[in-house]
């Protein structure tokens, strides 16, 4: 065995077990796409607004209060309220959604590690014959 093979070896051994890790990674963060519950794009809130009834208790500041969600469609920005008994479950399937888009782009990050991993094995394991 060529003894200045040895630096190569031992990276190409770091890279191996670094590929390793990133794979199972990449299986965990996965498991969040493999759940079937209902997710939901947007923000669950409260707004708190005049009706603009010029006889109404809410020009005297008690303001309308409702819980609302909104979200994008298109560009468009969209908004609908929502009854007391709903608010629950769309906080919970708009917490769902959130955790879903923070797997993706950790999917996104781990598949570019992997590829720049795979490079450098390649580098070292690359003869010209
Ligand atoms: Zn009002």
């Amino acid at each position: 065995m060529d003894p200045h093979d040895r630096p190569r070896r031992e990276k190409l051994s770091r890279l191996r077990r670094e590929l390793l890790e990133l794979q199972e990674q990449f299986g965990k963060t996965l498991e969040v796409a493999l759940a079937g519950t209902p997710l939901v794009k947007g923000s669950v809130y409260e707004i708190a607004r005049r009706c603009g009834n010029p006889q109404c208790r809410c020009t005297r500041g008690q303001l309308h209060r409702n819980i609302v969600v909104t979200w994008s469609d298109q560009g468009r920005h969209r908004m609908r309220s929502l009854p007391p008994e709903r608010v629950r479950e769309i906080r919970q399937k708009s917490k769902e959604y959130a955790r879903f888009r923070r797997a993706r782009a950790e999917v996104s990050r781990i598949h570019d590690r992997m590829v720049a991993v795979l490079d450098r094995i390649q580098e070292l394991r690359r003869e010209i014959p």
